[in-house]
């Protein structure tokens, strides 16, 4: 590992924000191999032995995880009414791993956990216009014009939709559903369901199938896998 500066290592490690990490170091809560810095220049790495407030910081690895979610987990790292929480899932992940952004709990799909909070925002910024694209499950058949109006922005309660592309994959006119793909750049909370509701036509059944360029291929629901260093990169 490269050396880098002591207030990025703090807050990779999770003690606090950049700046905060800077104010506890010029108040001298920070000791490196037996020496209180106050300086901000200090570089260091993982053979340092660092102590805040007098105790030693352990700093992970980064992990980029990519996990097929099943329906009826939460997105989060824990529940208050104890429901069943997607890290749950991870078998063999030590680090303090947390999903990136959210799909509900009834929403399957492709949900991103990563313990790296620089990559975490940079991904949940809405200037990062990632394409999520969901195949939604809707009530009765969508015209041209409602069509239209999911494509070119709607007004929600909070918020007008920026330009989303739905194409409709099937119709079943026995049970009056229909089978529509629909990608967004944005990710409001519950934002497909409040536009397929808001054009009249409500969700039955979601699932998010690609994130940006990453699918779900080669996964089962529940599964996960980690993402290559180039996927890592490519997504930066
Ligand atoms: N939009 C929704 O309505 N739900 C999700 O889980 C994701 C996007």
């Amino acid at each position: 590992m490269e050396k880098i500066r002591l207030q990025k290592f703090m807050a990779d490690a999770g003690v606090a924000s950049r700046r905060k990490s800077e104010q506890m170091i010029s108040e001298g809560h920070v000791v490196v191999n037996g020496k209180t810095v106050r300086e901000m220049g200090i570089k260091v790495d993982h053979s340092d032995k660092i102590e805040v407030d007098g105790m030693p910081l352990h700093s992970e690895k980064k992990r980029y995880i990519l996990m097929y979610k099943p329906r009826g987990v939460i997105s989060a790292v824990k529940d208050d009414k104890n429901r069943k929480v997607v890290t749950d899932l991870l078998e063999d992940v030590d680090e303090r791993v947390y999903p990136i952004g959210r799909l509900d709990y009834d929403t399957s799909g492709l949900l991103l956990l990563t313990n790296d909070g620089d990559f975490a925002n940079l991904l949940m910024h809405p200037r990062y216009h990632v394409e999520k694209t969901y195949i939604a499950k809707v009530q009765g058949f969508l015209t041209v014009e409602e069509i239209k109006k999911l494509e070119n922005g709607l007004k929600l309660k909070d918020y007008t939709t920026s330009r989303a592309k739905v194409h409709i994959m099937s119709k079943d006119t026995k049970k009056n559903t229909s089978l529509v793909k629909m990608v967004i750049h944005e990710g409001h909370n519950h934002q497909v369901k409040n536009m397929f509701a808001a054009v009249g036509h409500p969700v039955e059944k979601l699932a998010r199938e690609k994130y940006g360029f990453l699918t779900l291929d080669g996964l089962v629901s529940g599964k996960y896998r980690n993402l290559t260093r180039l996927e890592v990169a490519q997504l930066k």
